[in-house]
């Protein structure tokens, strides 16, 4: 561990921050029989729950090669509106039914769910379900919303704003640790800028922040979890980012995969096979 600069020990000096970068702090986040910092924890699932047959059957098989914690979006953030109801209903996600599939595969897989809150107001449905909860990155500094699950003695996975800054990254975790739940894991899952493949690529939006992970390493001990579907939004680079993410540091992945990626109801163009994933899997020697 090197010294903290100057800026950051500013903000400590001004209680701004001071639980986030505080490496006494021993995070104590177990799930599933992992203790997340010190086993390797990986999450995966498909974007969106879809359906029953989508998602029960296949959390089975994801528990079977080692992951251990299922993802799936009930509630989704769409970039465009979403007027009509698509296949089997879904219409940014299946909301609460979603929740009660996603409730029904952890009673068939034995996986804790990992799911996403996109407005306090569902929060406390949400966290009926919920093993972990997820902000997403549209929602990385919605205060309100960081203060409420900072009520709660749940997990909170916090994804990374595209844009947020490394002390923005700490600040928001300082805010759900200063509200009271310690219990904060954080989620890198790319970045704007540099998306100078999209021509040849059309499905990346975001670029791979891997050097955010020794970064934060130096100044906190809160888990970090990448994110290589989201970083990449290409399936056939989501394993080699996944590898470099596990390379540089990081505690986990939470990937997306489905039992037919290309039948994907959102994120079509990242999901990956259970084969893909099971390689990953193998390559980081995950056990
Ligand atoms: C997700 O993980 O389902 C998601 C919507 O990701 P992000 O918030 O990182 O865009
Ligand atoms: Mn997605």
């Amino acid at each position: 561990m090197i010294k903290k600069n100057t800026y950051i020990q500013n903000l400590e000096n001004q209680n701004k921050l001071k639980e986030a970068t505080d490496f006494n702090f021993k995070p104590d986040i177990h799930i599933n029989g992992k203790v997340l910092g010190r086993d390797s924890f990986v999450i995966a699932g498909p974007c969106s729950v879809e359906s029953r047959e989508q998602i029960v059957n296949y959390s089975k098989k994801l528990a079977d090669i080692g992951v251990n914690a299922l993802r799936g979006g009930a509630y989704k953030p769409c970039t465009y509106p979403i007027k009509e109801k698509q296949k089997f209903g879904w219409q940014e996600g299946l909301k609460e039914k979603g929740l009660d599939l996603l409730a029904e595969a952890r009673e068939f897989s034995g996986l804790p769910i990992v799911t996403e809150v996109l407005d306090v107001r569902d929060l406390s449905l949400i966290n009926q379900y919920a093993d972990l909860i997820q902000i997403g990155t549209r929602n990385f500094q919605n205060y309100g919303l960081l203060d409420e699950v900072g009520k709660l003695s749940k997990p909170v996975l916090l994804k990374r704003g595209t844009w947020g800054t490394i002390d923005e990254i700490l600040g928001a975790c300082e805010r759900i640790m200063f509200a009271g739940n310690k219990k904060v894991i954080i989620c890198l899952r790319g970045v704007v800028g540099m998306p100078s493949y999209r021509h040849v690529f059309p499905s990346i939006r975001w670029a791979p922040d891997l050097m955010m992970i020794p970064a934060l390493r130096e100044l906190t001990n809160i888990p970090i979890i990448y994110d290589p579907s989201h970083s990449t939004g290409y399936a056939n680079f989501v394993a080699p980012i996944a590898k470099a993410a596990i390379a540089a540091g990081a505690d986990g992945l939470a990937i997306e995969s489905h039992p037919n990626p290309s039948e994907s109801i959102s994120d079509a163009d990242q999901a990956i096979s259970l084969e893909t994933l099971q390689g990953i899997l193998h390559s980081i020697g995950h056990t």
